[in-house]
């Protein structure tokens, strides 16, 4: 599927140039329709067509995975202490540059039961989607490097600044034996920060085997989470951090 949505967008100048006597409209159309898919594929999170995205996990129980994006920023201690008193694992996407300068945090993080994995190194958000092959790369490995040099693990997770992966994102992920985690559900604590609207956007969404996307380093940060976790929690839900064999692609 990427190659055709790849090839597809290259090669339609070329049906542009060859329909253009006798069937312009169509020959625009072909290249309009290319592009649209490329771009589409591009910037709406969680779209498999460059590639597999990670979107649940396999499970026989009511249990999902909490996700938290954005750090190490320095609410990470209360965060910590909040999952600890609520007896919850997550997993922080963070950002290589921040982790660079908040080692500490990090190896916070790990000692509380927790994981990290690789949200790019200083999260361009406005630019990764038209990020060449060569910058991707930089974004991956220097957060890598930071992340293993802090905790002597490799990151094998990458979640793309804003869920955005243009078509070099998912081969510089498989080179590197990485995988593409998305969410199921979201609670746009970036857009929306009242807890009581971001538990309301989680929690009636959540499944059994699904993962859930929050952030840290803003105001309600601490609150959000809190409200989505006592909320999830009384609906019988337990929070775990899947294996990588157990991580699916389809909702
Ligand atoms: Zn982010």
């Amino acid at each position: 599927m990427r190659n055709l949505i790849v090839g597809s967008a290259w090669l339609s100048p070329i049906a542009l140039i060859i329909l253009w006597q006798r069937a312009p409209i169509l020959g625009l159309a072909i290249m309009a329709l290319s592009h649209a898919a490329w771009l589409y594929a591009t910037l709406r999170a969680n779209v498999q067509w460059l590639g597999p995205v990670i979107t649940r996990f396999e499970t026989n129980a009511r249990e999902v995975w909490l996700t938290i994006d954005d750090g190490p920023t320095s609410d990470t201690p209360a965060i910590l202490d909040l999952l600890q008193a609520s007896r919850v694992a997550a997993t922080f996407f963070v950002k290589g540059a921040l982790a660079a300068k908040n080692g500490d945090l990090v190896r916070a993080i790990i000692e509380r039961g927790n994981n990290v994995a690789n949200h790019s190194d200083d999260h361009p958000s406005g630019a990764f989607w038209r990020l060449l092959p060569a910058e991707i790369a930089r974004q991956i490995d220097r957060c890598n490097a930071t992340l293993q040099s802090l905790t002597s693990t490799r990151p094998i997770w990458f979640r793309a600044p804003v869920g955005m992966k243009n078509p070099a994102v998912h081969p510089a992920l498989e080179q590197r034996g990485m995988r593409l985690i998305g969410w199921s559900v979201r609670g746009l604590d970036t857009v929306r920060s009242d807890p009581a609207d971001v538990a309301t956007r989680i929690v009636p969404r959540a499944q059994p085997g699904s993962i859930i996307v929050l952030h840290q380093g803003r105001q309600n940060s601490l609150a959000c989470l809190q409200r989505v976790i006592s909320d999830l929690q009384a609906q019988g839900y337990a929070f775990v951090i899947p294996a990588d064999e157990r991580l699916k692609t389809k909702r």
